[in-house]
Protein backbone atom coordinates (compact mmCIF):
# COMPACT_ATOMS: atom_id res chain seq x y z
CA UNK A 1 0.00 0.00 0.00
CA UNK A 2 1.23 3.26 -0.87
CA UNK A 3 0.92 6.55 2.10
CA UNK A 4 -1.45 7.82 -0.33
CA UNK A 5 -3.97 4.99 -0.14
CA UNK A 6 -2.95 4.93 3.60
CA UNK A 7 -3.55 8.32 4.03
CA UNK A 8 -6.48 8.76 2.34
CA UNK A 9 -8.57 5.60 2.80
CA UNK A 10 -7.53 3.98 6.13
CA UNK A 11 -7.31 7.86 8.46
CA UNK A 12 -11.05 8.00 9.40
CA UNK A 13 -10.22 12.02 10.08
CA UNK A 14 -10.39 13.49 7.18
CA UNK A 15 -13.03 15.64 8.10
CA UNK A 16 -10.31 17.07 10.83
CA UNK A 17 -7.61 19.89 10.10
CA UNK A 18 -4.67 18.25 9.06
CA UNK A 19 -2.05 20.88 8.97
CA UNK A 20 -2.34 24.25 10.11
CA UNK A 21 0.20 27.22 9.62
CA UNK A 22 1.75 28.82 12.70
CA UNK A 23 2.13 32.17 10.99
CA UNK A 24 -1.53 32.89 9.69
CA UNK A 25 -3.24 30.09 11.36
CA UNK A 26 -4.83 28.88 8.31
CA UNK A 27 -5.59 25.12 8.32
CA UNK A 28 -6.30 21.92 5.96
CA UNK A 29 -8.82 19.49 6.63
CA UNK A 30 -7.69 15.75 5.42
CA UNK A 31 -10.26 16.90 2.66
CA UNK A 32 -8.79 19.65 1.33
CA UNK A 33 -5.47 17.98 1.71
CA UNK A 34 -6.53 15.06 -0.62
CA UNK A 35 -8.44 17.45 -3.34
CA UNK A 36 -5.26 19.51 -3.29
CA UNK A 37 -3.18 16.33 -3.88
CA UNK A 38 -5.49 14.75 -6.47
CA UNK A 39 -5.25 17.97 -8.52
CA UNK A 40 -1.41 18.53 -8.18
CA UNK A 41 -1.05 14.61 -9.39
CA UNK A 42 -2.84 15.51 -12.36
CA UNK A 43 -1.36 18.67 -13.12
CA UNK A 44 2.12 17.26 -12.60
CA UNK A 45 1.38 14.46 -15.15
CA UNK A 46 -0.35 15.99 -17.79
CA UNK A 47 2.48 19.12 -18.08
CA UNK A 48 5.32 17.49 -16.49
CA UNK A 49 4.73 13.96 -17.37
CA UNK A 50 5.20 12.68 -14.05
CA UNK A 51 4.05 9.12 -13.82
CA UNK A 52 4.49 8.02 -17.22
CA UNK A 53 8.07 7.80 -17.37
CA UNK A 54 10.52 5.49 -15.61
CA UNK A 55 14.00 6.52 -14.36
CA UNK A 56 17.08 4.42 -16.33
CA UNK A 57 19.93 4.82 -13.31
CA UNK A 58 20.70 1.07 -12.40
CA UNK A 59 20.56 2.21 -9.18
CA UNK A 60 17.06 3.47 -8.95
CA UNK A 61 16.26 0.29 -11.12
CA UNK A 62 17.60 -2.05 -8.31
CA UNK A 63 15.46 -1.26 -5.54
CA UNK A 64 11.85 -0.40 -7.64
CA UNK A 65 12.66 3.29 -7.82
CA UNK A 66 10.38 4.81 -11.22
CA UNK A 67 11.24 8.19 -10.71
CA UNK A 68 12.64 11.27 -7.93
CA UNK A 69 10.93 14.43 -7.34
CA UNK A 70 13.31 16.21 -5.08
CA UNK A 71 11.07 18.14 -2.21
CA UNK A 72 13.23 21.36 -0.55
CA UNK A 73 10.78 22.64 1.74
CA UNK A 74 10.24 23.66 5.75
CA UNK A 75 7.45 22.67 7.19
CA UNK A 76 4.29 24.27 5.87
CA UNK A 77 0.78 23.69 5.22
CA UNK A 78 1.20 22.24 1.42
CA UNK A 79 4.08 19.73 2.26
CA UNK A 80 1.66 16.17 2.59
CA UNK A 81 -0.01 17.91 -0.66
CA UNK A 82 3.09 17.82 -2.41
CA UNK A 83 4.49 14.16 -1.13
CA UNK A 84 1.38 12.54 -1.44
CA UNK A 85 0.89 13.95 -5.07
CA UNK A 86 4.36 12.64 -5.76
CA UNK A 87 3.83 9.37 -4.17
CA UNK A 88 0.12 9.03 -6.18
CA UNK A 89 2.26 9.09 -9.63
CA UNK A 90 4.33 6.26 -7.91
CA UNK A 91 7.25 8.64 -7.47
CA UNK A 92 9.66 8.33 -5.07
CA UNK A 93 10.63 12.17 -2.71
CA UNK A 94 14.18 12.73 -2.07
CA UNK A 95 13.26 14.71 1.24
CA UNK A 96 15.34 18.05 1.67
CA UNK A 97 15.75 20.10 4.15
CA UNK A 98 14.47 23.51 3.31
CA UNK A 99 17.71 25.07 4.43
CA UNK A 100 20.00 23.82 2.21
CA UNK A 101 22.95 25.32 0.60
CA UNK A 102 23.33 25.42 -2.69
CA UNK A 103 26.37 23.00 -2.53
CA UNK A 104 24.33 21.03 -0.37
CA UNK A 105 21.54 20.64 -2.69
CA UNK A 106 23.79 19.57 -5.73
CA UNK A 107 24.80 16.35 -3.60
CA UNK A 108 21.58 15.76 -2.48
CA UNK A 109 19.81 16.11 -6.20
CA UNK A 110 22.67 13.87 -7.88
CA UNK A 111 22.79 10.92 -5.09
CA UNK A 112 19.27 10.71 -5.52
CA UNK A 113 18.84 11.05 -8.89
CA UNK A 114 16.14 14.34 -8.43
CA UNK A 115 14.57 14.67 -12.04
CA UNK A 116 11.91 17.22 -11.17
CA UNK A 117 12.18 19.16 -8.01
CA UNK A 118 8.76 21.03 -5.92
CA UNK A 119 10.84 24.03 -3.86
CA UNK A 120 9.08 26.27 -1.73
CA UNK A 121 9.65 29.87 -2.49
CA UNK A 122 12.38 30.94 0.37
CA UNK A 123 14.42 27.84 -1.39
CA UNK A 124 14.05 28.76 -5.15
CA UNK A 125 16.62 31.00 -5.59
CA UNK A 126 19.12 27.90 -4.20
CA UNK A 127 17.88 25.41 -5.75
CA UNK A 128 17.36 27.01 -9.50
CA UNK A 129 21.38 27.17 -8.56
CA UNK A 130 21.60 23.48 -7.80
CA UNK A 131 19.62 22.45 -10.30
CA UNK A 132 20.92 24.19 -13.41
CA UNK A 133 24.51 22.51 -11.91
CA UNK A 134 22.42 18.96 -12.08
CA UNK A 135 21.20 19.62 -15.65
CA UNK A 136 17.51 19.71 -13.85
CA UNK A 137 15.85 22.31 -16.26
CA UNK A 138 13.65 24.76 -14.39
CA UNK A 139 10.65 23.62 -16.34
CA UNK A 140 11.06 21.00 -13.67
CA UNK A 141 11.01 23.45 -10.94
CA UNK A 142 7.00 23.85 -8.85
CA UNK A 143 7.53 26.42 -6.33
CA UNK A 144 4.89 25.84 -3.50
CA UNK A 145 4.37 28.48 -1.21
CA UNK A 146 2.37 29.52 2.12
CA UNK A 147 0.04 32.12 0.29
CA UNK A 148 -2.72 31.39 -2.56
CA UNK A 149 -1.50 34.72 -3.83
CA UNK A 150 2.40 33.64 -4.97
CA UNK A 151 3.90 36.50 -7.27
CA UNK A 152 7.02 35.23 -8.43
CA UNK A 153 9.86 37.66 -8.80
CA UNK A 154 10.16 38.26 -12.60
CA UNK A 155 13.79 36.46 -13.13
CA UNK A 156 11.82 33.54 -12.15
CA UNK A 157 8.99 33.72 -14.41
CA UNK A 158 11.10 34.71 -17.22
CA UNK A 159 12.95 30.73 -16.43
CA UNK A 160 9.89 29.00 -16.74
CA UNK A 161 8.97 27.72 -13.46
CA UNK A 162 5.72 26.49 -12.52
CA UNK A 163 4.01 26.78 -8.96
CA UNK A 164 1.65 24.36 -7.10
CA UNK A 165 -0.87 26.38 -7.12
CA UNK A 166 -1.04 27.22 -10.98
CA UNK A 167 -0.87 23.34 -11.29
CA UNK A 168 -3.15 22.30 -8.68
CA UNK A 169 -5.81 24.52 -10.95
CA UNK A 170 -4.88 23.57 -14.19
CA UNK A 171 -5.54 19.32 -12.29
CA UNK A 172 -8.80 21.01 -11.28
CA UNK A 173 -10.24 21.74 -14.45
CA UNK A 174 -9.05 18.82 -16.07
CA UNK A 175 -10.99 16.61 -13.67
CA UNK A 176 -13.94 18.69 -13.92
CA UNK A 177 -14.09 18.76 -17.81
CA UNK A 178 -13.17 14.96 -17.52
CA UNK A 179 -14.56 13.60 -14.08
CA UNK A 180 -14.35 10.18 -15.01
CA UNK A 181 -10.18 10.60 -15.44
CA UNK A 182 -8.00 8.37 -13.20
CA UNK A 183 -4.49 8.43 -13.16
CA UNK A 184 -2.85 4.93 -14.09
CA UNK A 185 -0.44 4.64 -12.57
CA UNK A 186 2.26 1.84 -11.59
CA UNK A 187 3.03 2.05 -7.73
CA UNK A 188 7.02 2.10 -6.36
CA UNK A 189 7.63 0.01 -3.47
CA UNK A 190 10.22 3.27 -2.55
CA UNK A 191 7.86 6.55 -0.70
CA UNK A 192 11.39 8.64 -0.08
CA UNK A 193 15.25 9.05 0.06
CA UNK A 194 16.21 10.81 3.15
CA UNK A 195 19.86 11.50 4.02
CA UNK A 196 22.05 10.10 6.88
CA UNK A 197 25.80 9.42 7.33
CA UNK A 198 24.71 6.24 9.42
CA UNK A 199 27.70 5.07 11.41
CA UNK A 200 30.38 6.21 9.38
CA UNK A 201 31.01 8.68 6.34
CA UNK A 202 29.64 11.26 4.38
CA UNK A 203 25.71 11.45 4.27
CA UNK A 204 24.04 8.63 1.89
CA UNK A 205 20.68 8.50 0.35
CA UNK A 206 18.51 6.02 2.73
CA UNK A 207 15.83 4.07 1.11
CA UNK A 208 12.74 4.26 3.07
CA UNK A 209 9.97 2.11 1.14
CA UNK A 210 6.41 2.95 2.37
CA UNK A 211 5.61 -0.31 4.84
CA UNK A 212 8.86 1.40 7.02
CA UNK A 213 6.34 4.43 7.48
CA UNK A 214 3.16 2.44 7.86
CA UNK A 215 4.40 0.17 9.92
CA UNK A 216 5.78 2.47 11.82
CA UNK A 217 3.11 4.68 12.25
CA UNK A 218 0.71 1.92 13.29
CA UNK A 219 3.17 0.75 16.09
CA UNK A 220 3.65 4.53 17.85
CA UNK A 221 0.12 4.46 17.57
CA UNK A 222 -0.21 1.51 19.30
CA UNK A 223 1.81 2.67 21.82
CA UNK A 224 -0.08 6.08 22.25
CA UNK A 225 -3.43 5.92 21.37
CA UNK A 226 -4.79 3.23 23.91
CA UNK A 227 -3.63 5.20 26.78
CA UNK A 228 -6.29 8.30 25.56
CA UNK A 229 -3.42 10.38 24.44
CA UNK A 230 -3.67 11.15 20.84
CA UNK A 231 -7.25 12.03 20.08
CA UNK A 232 -8.77 13.69 16.78
CA UNK A 233 -9.17 17.31 16.99
CA UNK A 234 -6.19 17.69 19.09
CA UNK A 235 -3.03 20.04 17.81
CA UNK A 236 0.71 19.10 17.69
CA UNK A 237 3.86 20.97 17.18
CA UNK A 238 4.99 20.89 14.28
CA UNK A 239 8.73 22.56 15.07
CA UNK A 240 11.09 19.15 14.37
CA UNK A 241 11.62 19.59 10.47
CA UNK A 242 8.91 17.74 8.34
CA UNK A 243 12.15 16.64 6.00
CA UNK A 244 13.41 14.99 8.56
CA UNK A 245 12.63 11.18 9.53
CA UNK A 246 11.29 11.61 13.31
CA UNK A 247 9.41 14.88 11.62
CA UNK A 248 8.26 12.69 8.05
CA UNK A 249 6.61 9.66 10.92
CA UNK A 250 4.92 11.27 13.69
CA UNK A 251 4.20 15.17 11.81
CA UNK A 252 3.40 14.48 8.81
CA UNK A 253 1.79 10.57 9.06
CA UNK A 254 0.80 10.04 12.22
CA UNK A 255 -0.77 13.21 13.75
CA UNK A 256 -3.00 13.97 10.52
CA UNK A 257 -3.52 9.99 10.16
CA UNK A 258 -5.03 10.15 13.27
CA UNK A 259 -6.92 13.48 12.51
CA UNK A 260 -4.61 15.56 14.77
CA UNK A 261 -3.47 18.74 13.11
CA UNK A 262 0.26 19.19 12.82
CA UNK A 263 0.61 23.45 13.35
CA UNK A 264 3.66 23.74 10.57
CA UNK A 265 6.84 26.65 11.91
CA UNK A 266 8.48 27.31 8.64
CA UNK A 267 11.06 28.71 11.05
CA UNK A 268 11.56 28.93 15.03
CA UNK A 269 9.93 32.36 16.02
CA UNK A 270 11.53 34.20 19.05
CA UNK A 271 10.75 31.82 22.09
CA UNK A 272 8.44 34.10 23.32
CA UNK A 273 6.54 34.17 20.36
CA UNK A 274 6.68 30.76 20.11
CA UNK A 275 5.07 30.13 23.67
CA UNK A 276 2.50 32.27 22.94
CA UNK A 277 1.34 30.44 19.94
CA UNK A 278 1.44 27.38 21.66
CA UNK A 279 -1.28 28.46 24.16
CA UNK A 280 -3.10 30.86 21.35
CA UNK A 281 -3.61 27.51 19.23
CA UNK A 282 -3.81 25.39 22.14
CA UNK A 283 -0.89 22.84 20.56
CA UNK A 284 -1.56 20.22 23.29
CA UNK A 285 0.72 17.51 21.75
CA UNK A 286 4.44 18.45 21.62
CA UNK A 287 7.86 16.62 19.58
CA UNK A 288 10.91 17.58 20.36
CA UNK A 289 14.53 17.21 20.68
CA UNK A 290 16.53 17.94 23.20
CA UNK A 291 18.16 21.66 22.82
CA UNK A 292 14.34 22.80 23.18
CA UNK A 293 13.40 20.77 25.95
CA UNK A 294 16.45 22.67 27.47
CA UNK A 295 15.02 26.29 26.03
CA UNK A 296 11.12 25.20 27.77
CA UNK A 297 13.03 24.48 30.92
CA UNK A 298 15.78 27.51 31.18
CA UNK A 299 14.20 29.99 29.31
CA UNK A 300 13.30 33.17 31.15
CA UNK A 301 9.40 33.51 29.53
CA UNK A 302 8.21 29.85 30.12
CA UNK A 303 7.17 30.93 33.51
CA UNK A 304 4.85 33.77 32.08
CA UNK A 305 2.74 31.18 30.22
CA UNK A 306 0.21 28.46 31.34
CA UNK A 307 0.99 25.52 29.92
CA UNK A 308 -0.83 23.09 31.84
CA UNK A 309 -3.32 22.33 29.17
CA UNK A 310 -0.09 20.44 27.44
CA UNK A 311 -1.19 16.87 27.00
CA UNK A 312 2.16 14.40 25.92
CA UNK A 313 5.77 15.04 25.02
CA UNK A 314 8.05 12.81 22.85
CA UNK A 315 10.92 13.68 22.82
CA UNK A 316 13.89 12.02 20.81
CA UNK A 317 16.83 12.47 17.85
CA UNK A 318 19.41 13.41 20.82
CA UNK A 319 20.48 12.58 24.37
CA UNK A 320 18.24 14.12 27.11
CA UNK A 321 19.17 13.59 30.90
CA UNK A 322 16.89 12.50 33.66
CA UNK A 323 17.36 15.51 35.34
CA UNK A 324 16.65 18.04 32.27
CA UNK A 325 13.39 15.33 31.46
CA UNK A 326 12.26 15.78 35.14
CA UNK A 327 12.50 19.20 35.17
CA UNK A 328 10.90 19.72 32.17
CA UNK A 329 7.13 17.39 32.92
CA UNK A 330 6.87 20.26 35.84
CA UNK A 331 6.07 22.74 33.17
CA UNK A 332 3.19 21.38 32.23
CA UNK A 333 -0.32 19.56 34.62
CA UNK A 334 -0.28 16.30 36.41
CA UNK A 335 -1.51 14.55 33.56
CA UNK A 336 1.63 16.16 31.20
CA UNK A 337 3.03 12.58 29.76
CA UNK A 338 6.32 13.17 28.74
CA UNK A 339 7.93 10.12 27.28
CA UNK A 340 11.37 9.45 24.75
CA UNK A 341 11.72 7.73 21.92
CA UNK A 342 15.05 6.41 20.28
CA UNK A 343 14.90 6.59 16.37
CA UNK A 344 17.60 6.79 13.35
CA UNK A 345 16.66 7.58 10.18
CA UNK A 346 17.87 4.23 9.00
CA UNK A 347 15.44 2.38 11.25
CA UNK A 348 12.56 4.27 9.08
CA UNK A 349 11.43 6.14 12.42
CA UNK A 350 11.39 4.91 15.92
CA UNK A 351 12.53 1.44 17.75
CA UNK A 352 11.29 2.78 21.34
CA UNK A 353 8.64 4.80 23.05
CA UNK A 354 6.13 3.83 25.70
CA UNK A 355 3.92 1.31 25.11
CA UNK A 356 0.60 1.39 26.50
CA UNK A 357 0.13 0.18 30.12
CA UNK A 358 4.19 1.36 30.94
CA UNK A 359 5.03 4.11 33.10
CA UNK A 360 7.66 6.38 31.97
CA UNK A 361 10.95 6.51 33.45
CA UNK A 362 13.14 9.52 32.99
CA UNK A 363 16.22 9.81 31.04
CA UNK A 364 15.29 5.99 29.86
CA UNK A 365 13.83 5.40 25.78
CA UNK A 366 11.43 3.70 26.82
CA UNK A 367 10.54 0.23 25.70
CA UNK A 368 10.66 -1.29 22.52
CA UNK A 369 7.76 -0.95 20.04
CA UNK A 370 5.76 -3.59 19.20
CA UNK A 371 7.06 -6.36 16.33
CA UNK A 372 10.42 -4.82 16.64
CA UNK A 373 13.64 -7.21 18.45
CA UNK A 374 16.58 -5.62 19.65
CA UNK A 375 19.83 -6.91 21.51
CA UNK A 376 23.16 -5.41 22.80
CA UNK A 377 26.58 -6.75 21.91
CA UNK A 378 29.89 -6.21 22.84
CA UNK A 379 32.69 -5.49 20.21
CA UNK A 380 32.62 -9.30 19.16
CA UNK A 381 29.48 -9.42 18.34
CA UNK A 382 28.37 -11.19 21.73
CA UNK A 383 24.57 -10.28 23.36
CA UNK A 384 25.30 -8.70 26.63
CA UNK A 385 22.91 -8.86 29.64
CA UNK A 386 20.79 -6.50 30.91
CA UNK A 387 22.22 -4.21 32.56
CA UNK A 388 25.54 -4.32 30.31
CA UNK A 389 26.78 -1.54 28.03
CA UNK A 390 27.43 -2.32 24.47
CA UNK A 391 26.13 -1.44 20.95
CA UNK A 392 22.77 -1.07 20.29
CA UNK A 393 21.47 -3.86 16.99
CA UNK A 394 17.34 -3.65 15.93
CA UNK A 395 15.16 -5.36 13.69
CA UNK A 396 11.77 -4.45 12.68
CA UNK A 397 8.96 -3.92 9.83
CA UNK A 398 10.24 -0.01 9.88
CA UNK A 399 13.60 -0.71 8.98
CA UNK A 400 15.27 0.54 5.85
CA UNK A 401 16.55 -2.20 3.33
CA UNK A 402 19.90 0.04 2.64
CA UNK A 403 21.41 3.17 1.23
CA UNK A 404 20.64 3.72 -2.68
CA UNK A 405 23.88 2.72 -4.92
CA UNK A 406 26.04 1.43 -2.37
CA UNK A 407 25.53 -2.27 -1.50
CA UNK A 408 29.00 -1.36 0.77
CA UNK A 409 27.94 0.55 3.65
CA UNK A 410 24.63 -1.78 2.92
CA UNK A 411 26.38 -4.47 3.83
CA UNK A 412 28.40 -3.19 6.38
CA UNK A 413 25.05 -1.51 8.00
CA UNK A 414 23.36 -5.27 8.83
CA UNK A 415 24.44 -8.31 10.64
CA UNK A 416 23.74 -11.78 9.36
CA UNK A 417 20.71 -11.95 11.37
CA UNK A 418 19.30 -8.73 9.74
CA UNK A 419 19.78 -6.41 12.65
CA UNK A 420 20.65 -2.94 12.33
CA UNK A 421 24.13 -1.87 14.14
CA UNK A 422 23.06 2.01 14.86
CA UNK A 423 26.42 2.63 16.23
CA UNK A 424 24.98 3.72 19.66
CA UNK A 425 25.51 2.31 22.74
CA UNK A 426 22.62 1.45 25.39
CA UNK A 427 21.31 -1.12 28.36
CA UNK A 428 18.53 -2.56 28.93
CA UNK A 429 17.00 -2.91 32.37
CA UNK A 430 15.87 -6.32 33.38
CA UNK A 431 12.05 -5.33 32.73
CA UNK A 432 13.07 -3.74 28.89
CA UNK A 433 13.73 -0.02 29.38
CA UNK A 434 16.50 0.99 27.04
CA UNK A 435 19.26 3.57 28.05
CA UNK A 436 20.99 5.05 25.06
CA UNK A 437 24.24 6.15 27.03
CA UNK A 438 26.84 6.68 24.79
CA UNK A 439 27.74 6.86 20.88
CA UNK A 440 29.81 4.58 19.14
CA UNK A 441 29.57 5.91 16.15
CA UNK A 442 31.82 9.04 14.48
CA UNK A 443 28.60 11.34 13.79
CA UNK A 444 27.79 14.50 15.58
CA UNK A 445 24.11 16.02 16.86
CA UNK A 446 23.64 19.76 16.95
CA UNK A 447 20.48 20.82 17.80
CA UNK A 448 19.28 16.98 16.58
CA UNK A 449 20.88 17.52 13.42
CA UNK A 450 23.08 15.09 12.16
CA UNK A 451 26.46 16.76 11.40
CA UNK A 452 28.70 14.37 9.46
CA UNK A 453 32.22 14.65 10.52
CA UNK A 454 33.90 13.13 7.41
CA UNK A 455 31.75 15.74 5.35
CA UNK A 456 33.06 18.54 7.18
CA UNK A 457 37.31 16.96 6.84
CA UNK A 458 36.20 16.36 3.82
CA UNK A 459 35.25 19.78 2.59
CA UNK A 460 38.55 20.78 4.84
CA UNK A 461 41.01 19.03 2.57
CA UNK A 462 39.87 20.84 -0.39
CA UNK A 463 41.29 24.12 1.02
CA UNK A 464 45.10 24.70 0.33
CA UNK A 465 45.39 26.11 3.93
CA UNK A 466 44.59 22.22 5.05
CA UNK A 467 47.17 19.23 5.25
CA UNK A 468 44.54 17.02 7.40
CA UNK A 469 41.66 17.91 9.80
CA UNK A 470 39.64 16.16 11.62
CA UNK A 471 36.26 17.06 13.28
CA UNK A 472 34.42 16.00 16.56
CA UNK A 473 31.38 17.08 18.75
CA UNK A 474 31.70 19.60 21.71
CA UNK A 475 29.23 19.25 24.45
CA UNK A 476 27.05 22.41 24.02
CA UNK A 477 24.36 23.51 26.44
CA UNK A 478 22.22 25.09 24.21
CA UNK A 479 23.35 22.23 21.25
CA UNK A 480 23.98 19.57 22.49
CA UNK A 481 26.80 19.47 20.43
CA UNK A 482 28.96 21.77 18.53
CA UNK A 483 31.06 20.55 16.00
CA UNK A 484 34.89 21.59 16.19
CA UNK A 485 37.83 20.79 14.06
CA UNK A 486 41.60 20.15 14.66
CA UNK A 487 44.01 20.91 11.37
CA UNK A 488 47.32 20.53 10.28
CA UNK A 489 47.64 23.19 8.04
CA UNK A 490 49.17 23.13 4.63
CA UNK A 491 52.56 24.68 4.28
CA UNK A 492 50.52 27.94 2.71
CA UNK A 493 48.86 27.83 6.07
CA UNK A 494 51.76 27.65 8.32
CA UNK A 495 53.41 30.63 6.90
CA UNK A 496 49.96 32.78 6.85
CA UNK A 497 49.10 31.80 10.49
CA UNK A 498 53.01 32.34 11.34
CA UNK A 499 51.92 36.09 10.53
CA UNK A 500 48.27 35.79 11.56
CA UNK A 501 46.40 32.85 13.14
CA UNK A 502 43.28 33.50 13.98
CA UNK A 503 42.79 35.05 10.49
CA UNK A 504 43.77 31.41 9.35
CA UNK A 505 40.79 29.98 11.72
CA UNK A 506 38.89 32.84 10.75
CA UNK A 507 39.20 31.58 7.24
CA UNK A 508 38.68 28.27 7.75
CA UNK A 509 35.33 28.64 9.49
CA UNK A 510 34.62 31.54 6.63
CA UNK A 511 34.44 28.17 4.04
CA UNK A 512 32.61 26.41 6.22
CA UNK A 513 29.88 28.75 6.68
CA UNK A 514 29.58 29.67 2.88
CA UNK A 515 28.85 26.27 1.75
CA UNK A 516 27.06 24.35 4.94
CA UNK A 517 24.07 24.91 6.71
CA UNK A 518 24.49 26.39 10.13
CA UNK A 519 24.43 23.93 12.03
CA UNK A 520 27.32 21.96 10.43
CA UNK A 521 29.51 25.31 10.80
CA UNK A 522 32.59 25.04 13.30
CA UNK A 523 32.76 26.97 16.48
CA UNK A 524 36.50 26.32 16.76
CA UNK A 525 39.36 25.53 15.11
CA UNK A 526 42.74 24.04 16.80
CA UNK A 527 45.80 23.38 14.90
CA UNK A 528 47.74 19.89 15.32
CA UNK A 529 51.00 18.30 14.14
CA UNK A 530 49.21 15.17 13.78
CA UNK A 531 45.48 13.73 13.33
CA UNK A 532 45.28 10.54 15.22
CA UNK A 533 44.07 8.24 12.74
CA UNK A 534 44.68 4.08 13.13
CA UNK A 535 46.61 1.95 10.49
CA UNK A 536 43.41 1.90 8.16
CA UNK A 537 43.54 5.72 7.65
CA UNK A 538 40.51 5.85 10.43
CA UNK A 539 40.36 9.15 12.59
CA UNK A 540 40.53 7.98 16.65
CA UNK A 541 37.86 10.57 17.41
CA UNK A 542 38.48 9.49 20.97
CA UNK A 543 41.95 10.93 21.23
CA UNK A 544 40.63 14.15 19.70
CA UNK A 545 38.46 14.13 22.38
CA UNK A 546 40.80 13.48 24.77
CA UNK A 547 42.97 16.57 23.12
CA UNK A 548 39.75 18.91 24.03
CA UNK A 549 38.88 17.48 27.34
CA UNK A 550 42.61 19.03 27.79
CA UNK A 551 44.06 15.59 28.96
CA UNK A 552 46.56 16.72 25.81
CA UNK A 553 46.71 19.99 25.50
CA UNK A 554 46.33 21.43 21.91
CA UNK A 555 47.64 24.91 19.96
P1 LIG B 1 18.93 10.53 12.75
O1 LIG B 1 19.18 9.50 11.72
O2 LIG B 1 19.25 11.89 12.30
O3 LIG B 1 17.58 10.41 13.35
O4 LIG B 1 19.97 10.25 13.92
C1 LIG B 1 19.93 9.04 14.61
C2 LIG B 1 20.82 9.13 15.82
O5 LIG B 1 20.34 10.11 16.74
C3 LIG B 1 20.84 7.86 16.63
O6 LIG B 1 21.66 6.88 16.06
C4 LIG B 1 21.34 8.37 17.97
O7 LIG B 1 22.73 8.59 17.96
C5 LIG B 1 20.62 9.72 18.07
N1 LIG B 1 19.37 9.57 18.83
C6 LIG B 1 18.12 9.48 18.34
N2 LIG B 1 17.23 9.39 19.34
C7 LIG B 1 17.92 9.42 20.49
C8 LIG B 1 17.57 9.39 21.87
N3 LIG B 1 16.30 9.33 22.28
N4 LIG B 1 18.57 9.44 22.78
C9 LIG B 1 19.85 9.52 22.38
N5 LIG B 1 20.26 9.58 21.11
C10 LIG B 1 19.29 9.54 20.16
Amino acid sequence: MSLYSFMFTESSSLDQPWFVDSATGHSFTGTVVKERCDALAQGLHTLLGLGSTVSTLKSHLDCGIRDVVGVVCPNSLDFGTVVWAAHKLGCTVASINGGSTVDELKHQFSLSGTRTVVAHVDALDRVVRAAEACQIPPARIVVVSDTADLVLAPEFQTLGVSTVDALIDSGKAAILTNPSTTLEILPSPIAFLCFSSGTTGLPKAVIVPHSSIIANVIQVKGASVPAGRLAPGDRALGVIPFSHMFGLVTLVHLCPYLGIASVAFKSMPSFNVFLEIIVRLRIGHLFLAPPLVNAFVKHTATPSFDLKFLQTAMIAAAPLDADMETAFRKIGGPDFLVTQGFGMTECGGLITGLPFGSEPRAGSVGQLLSSTDAKIIDGHGKVLSPGQRGQLCVRGPQLCPGYLGNAEATQEAFDAEGFLLTGDIATMTVDGYYLIVDRLKYMIKNKGYQVSPAELEAHMLSLELVDDAGVIGRRDDRCGEVPVAFVVLSSIGRRQAETDSDSVKDAIKRSVQETKSNYKWLHDVYFVQTIPRLPSGKIIGKHLKAMLDGSNPVD
